[in-house]
């Protein structure tokens, strides 16, 4: 079992013992050349030399992982309702995004769902709403409170649904958790229809590391972050999985808690999209702290 280190925040703080890691070569080019970037929470941050994918080395094993997800979030209204302050303004931008770039509704699958407050804007929107979560805190509340009657307990590898079910697949800040990203795209692939369109969201947080250590915080949360994507690596996992047309995007940051955080958050979020604005969607401006990427699976074609 995974050991519990303190439960203050919304999930809880959990360490996975080193018995249940392991070594793994990069799951982007399968090359074990890495360089050693820093070390967090007792977890070394490596840097593949042949692809440049920054990633936790070694790794907890799958039934590690799930055993922490389970556990994950905590329970109680408050605990929750700070869950949806946080990114309800960023889940509207998202879900402005997909409108635009997919031109119709339809089905959407959000992996890795929680309480199913991306889905929640999804469906007044007029979308059928499907999730999948590993806690059971969060499933049970998008169940029964929320009324959400497609949201069920698992991960997108249990292959609870069928191929070419979903016109949308998103994920939010799920990517950087999971063992194997390329597998889990090989899935979202897999349910999408031809022309479905994938959203991810992760965390980028490698040019903030420096910056972060002269402040005395932590680098990066491992062993919960595994992967830390960037605008380049991001696409070389969504083309391996098949997706075409692919685009990352600065968007609005999430809304922190504490003001401190959600100030500077604000503010190099402005900057991503000013840049990203002014150049025409060219360039990113490597500080936000996280992206977006839009993917689309060929109409013909493909896997
Ligand atoms: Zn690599």
């Amino acid at each position: 079992m995974a050991e519990r280190k303190f439960s203050s925040k919304r999930y809880i703080n959990l360490t996975i013992p080193r018995e249940r890691c392991r070594h793994l070569p990069c799951d982007l080019c399968g090359v074990d050349k890495t360089r050693h970037i820093t070390e967090a929470n007792g977890f070394d941050l490596v840097r593949c030399r042949n692809c440049g994918f920054v990633y936790v080395d070694p790794r907890p094993t799958r039934e590690a992982l799930r055993d922490f997800y389970e556990e994950y979030f905590v329970e109680g209204e408050e605990n929750i309702s700070a869950w949806r302050r946080e990114f309800q303004s960023l889940y509207r931008e998202i879900r402005e995004r997909i409108n635009r770039s997919y031109g119709k509704k339809g089905k959407i699958l959000d992996v890795g769902c929680s309480f199913g407050f991306f889905l929640d804007v999804m469906k007044e929107d007029g979308w059928d709403i499907y999730g999948l979560d590993y806690s059971r805190i969060a499933v049970d509340y998008a169940v029964d409170t929320m009324g959400f009657p497609h949201v069920l307990r698992g991960g997108i590898e249990d292959g609870l649904f069928a191929d070419e079910t979903f016109d949308v697949v998103t994920s939010f800040y799920v990517l950087e958790h999971v063992l194997e990203p390329t597998d889990m795209l090989q899935y979202v692939f897999r349910v999408l229809k031809k022309g479905g369109l994938a959203v991810n969201r992760v965390p980028f947080t490698r040019p903030l590391i420096p910056f972060f250590r002269l402040l005395g915080l932590p680098v990066f949360e491992a062993p919960m972050h595994l992967n830390d994507f960037s605008p380049r690596t991001m696409p070389l996992f969504l083309e391996k999985a098949g997706f075409k047309d692919i685009h990352i995007t600065a968007t609005r940051s999430r809304r922190a808690e504490e003001k401190g955080t959600r100030l500077a958050m604000g503010a190099t979020a402005a900057a991503g999209r000013l840049v990203s604005w002014l150049s025409r969607g060219r360039l990113f401006f490597p500080l936000t702290g996280a992206f977006l990427s839009l993917a689309r699976k060929p109409e013909k074609g493909g896997k």
